[in-house]
């Protein structure tokens, strides 16, 4: 930005600035004076005041906080999303939606999505026993769906079975040919008549980042030679007529709209010569697939979409009705099974920033004496001729004098102060660079990266392996940003290191208007007050997926539900592991390991290096220790 001709900061520019209105689908503002607010139909209520009221209530940062309302408000909009469409294209069935319990299965958001859900008769999707239990507890709405995936044995398909008897619609949707003959012995046996689906493979490949899950090297689903065994096995025993459900899914996080509706054209050309087979098809289950725009560029860019909800809907209906009304086939039922889409959005990861390492010259360099190695006389020459026409040459002379000062610090022949001058000068000449590069209109190729080289370490309070393992894995995007101070300017760009002191436990990818930057901007911190960001979007896929790295256990979670007043209720409040949970799951015992420490004490105690008194206060620490939280606790 030219410098000259800067305008006062405004609320608008740190909306534009973080892409508020890009990535969140209407769910998030900012206050007047600075505060990001979480925004629903009737009421906003600023993150701030959540976190007071969670410190109040001990619980200290990292927070997972989930927010009810958005849960809701997310089934709400799939849901009408698809009624809308099914009216206007005038289709003669409805829309069953699922929650495939993977993408969260914590009992709290499967416990939401049963509760909100059953307005709509939304069901959910299963892939094993476990699964399974958790929906079968959870789920009340008689005539809901359950679609069960994965490999199912026995007591898999018993316990589907026993749950039409009690109302459900339970699919199995048959993975592999092994399964039937399981379906439909334990069926005959219990004398329930089974409910079969079957998964095809499709070879619509689409383009995001999990595209293994379709193709012909899919793990999953039928060839169609195993899938014509099925009917003609089915037709044998006479009981094709149990054949309803036809799945396919065609990958998760689909970018592209015209990937999903050549795959769902491929799955109407399934549904259309079963039918013909003589199979009594009643629903299309189109699986997972509706993104979620992290990067908030709505394109079709693996971490984003270039279509809405509507526009998906829309492409469905309009897309299996007009194939089948080709083929006088009888509309079906229209499931999909949307996970990302539905839960991302409510969950957001709340941290303090501890600590910031900067790139900046500690104070002015100390001036010229006599006993200066030529090294640190060079280096300091540069200065000098510092001007806008010799940017580049003055990089590359700091450069090259810096190395110097290091080789000849290694070869004993400069000392430790004499370097730390050397540094700072460096810094403080690279300082000056960039300065001059803003008055420039381009930037020199050879100093495009200087601003990143530059930029600030922030340190977080939380563990990108326990909470946002994704960034780990996959380099997936996620929106971040401060939630206060939105109306002061930015003026530090920083990237983002947790408490694990891992150099892989860094961030330094965010989501930009175009493209991704390095750096993100941020808020120099102040004296005796607590700087948070959040992290947005990570309901879907974290959670389970985290691990233990360096013993950093689960997260506080704290959900709450949003009032018209602006006031907010706290729904539910987990405390995170403490020290002796997490040492527990690899398997140490802390009853012992106290016991232990204790002998230790005493021994010390026996051989006079402590009193008995201060052994108290020894075992004091470390019992509280055990019980605290693994992260970054304030004294309060
Ligand atoms: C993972 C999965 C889903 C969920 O996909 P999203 O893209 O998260 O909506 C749905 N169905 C099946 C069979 C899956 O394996």
């Amino acid at each position: 930005m030219n410098q000259q001709y800067k305008a006062p900061w405004s609320i608008q520019q740190a909306i534009e600035l973080y892409g508020i209105e890009r990535w969140g689908n209407d769910y998030f503002g900012v206050s007047d004076d600075g505060n990001l607010t979480v925004k629903t139909l009737h009421t906003s209520v600023p993150l701030m005041d959540i976190i007071k009221g969670m410190e109040e209530r001990d619980h200290q940062m990292p927070v997972l906080l989930r927010i009810e309302n958005i849960l809701d408000a997310q089934i709400k909009r799939l849901n009408d999303a698809f009624a809308n469409a099914i009216e206007s294209a005038a289709y003669q069935a409805s829309y069953r939606g699922v929650y495939p319990i993977k993408v969260n299965q914590q009992a709290q958001v499967v416990e939401e999505i049963a509760y909100f859900g059953a307005r709509y008769n939304h069901g959910f999707e299963v892939g094993s026993k476990a699964e399974m239990i958790a929906a079968l507890s959870t789920l009340e709405a008689p005539g809901s769906l359950l679609i069960c995936n994965g490999y199912k044995d026995e007591e898999f398909i018993e316990l589907g079975l026993q749950s039409i008897q009690l109302g459900l619609q339970c699919y199995f949707v048959i993975e592999t040919p092994t399964e039937l003959p399981i379906i439909l012995e334990r069926s005959k046996a219990l004398g329930i008549e089974p409910l079969i689906g079957v998964r095809v493979k499709m070879t619509t490949e689409n383009s995001g980042h999990w595209n293994t899950t379709s193709g012909d090297r899919s793990v999953f689903g039928l060839t169609t030679t195993q899938l014509i065994n099925v009917v003609d096995d089915l037709k044998q025993k006479n009981m094709l007529h149990c054949l309803k459900l036809l799945h396919c899914h065609l990958g998760s996080q689909i970018p592209k709209i015209q990937e999903i509706r050549s795959g769902v054209v491929e799955a109407c050309r399934f549904y259309v010569d079963l039918v013909n087979e003589g199979a009594e098809l009643t629903h299309i289950d189109l699986g997972g697939g509706l993104a979620v725009d992290y990067s908030g560029e709505n394109s079709s860019e693996e971490q984003s979409r270039n279509y809405s909800l509507e526009e998906y809907c829309i492409d469905i209906v309009e897309t299996i009705k007009d194939t089948l009304d080709e083929y006088k086939i009888k509309h079906p039922t229209i499931v999909t099974e949307s996970g990302r889409a539905t839960v991302a959005y409510s969950s957001i990861l709340l941290f303090n920033i501890l600590d910031i390492t900067t790139f900046e010259p500690s104070q002015l360099s100390p001036s010229e004496t006599a006993q200066d190695h030529p090294s640190l006389k060079n280096m300091r020459e540069v200065l000098n001729y510092l001007t806008p026409n010799k940017l580049q040459e003055c990089f590359n002379d700091a450069h090259y004098y810096r190395d110097e000062i290091r080789e000849l610090f290694k070869h004993g022949q400069l000392d430790l102060r004499s370097r730390s001058e050397g540094e700072n000068l460096f810094l403080e000449i690279l300082q000056k660079i960039y300065a001059q590069l803003q008055t420039l209109d381009r930037i020199p190729s050879g100093l495009e990266d200087l601003k990143d080289s530059l930029a600030d370490i922030y340190y977080g309070n939380f563990s990108l392996f326990q909470s946002l393992p994704d960034i780990w894995a996959i380099d997936q995007l996620f929106p971040i940003m401060p939630i206060h101070r939105l109306n002061e300017e930015p003026t530090r760009q920083g990237v983002l290191a947790d408490i694990t002191c891992d150099c892989e436990g860094k961030i330094d990818h965010f989501i930009a208007e175009f493209d991704t930057n390095k750096t993100l901007a941020l808020h120099p911190l102040k004296d005796n007050e607590e700087y948070y960001l959040g992290v947005f979007l990570v309901g879907a896929y974290q959670e389970t997926l985290g691990d233990l790295h360096n013993l950093f256990g689960d997260t506080n979670i704290v959900s709450v539900r949003l009032n018209s007043d602006k006031t907010y209720d706290f729904v539910k409040e987990i405390h995170g592991d403490t020290i002796a949970d997490v040492l527990s799951y690899v398997e140490y015992e802390p009853k012992e390991m106290e016991l232990k420490y204790r002998n230790i004490a005493e021994r010390a105690v026996k051989e006079g290096r402590i009193t008995a008194l201060q052994r108290q206060k020894i075992m004091k620490t470390f019992n509280a220790s055990m019980q605290g939280y693994t992260y970054y606790e304030k004294e309060n």
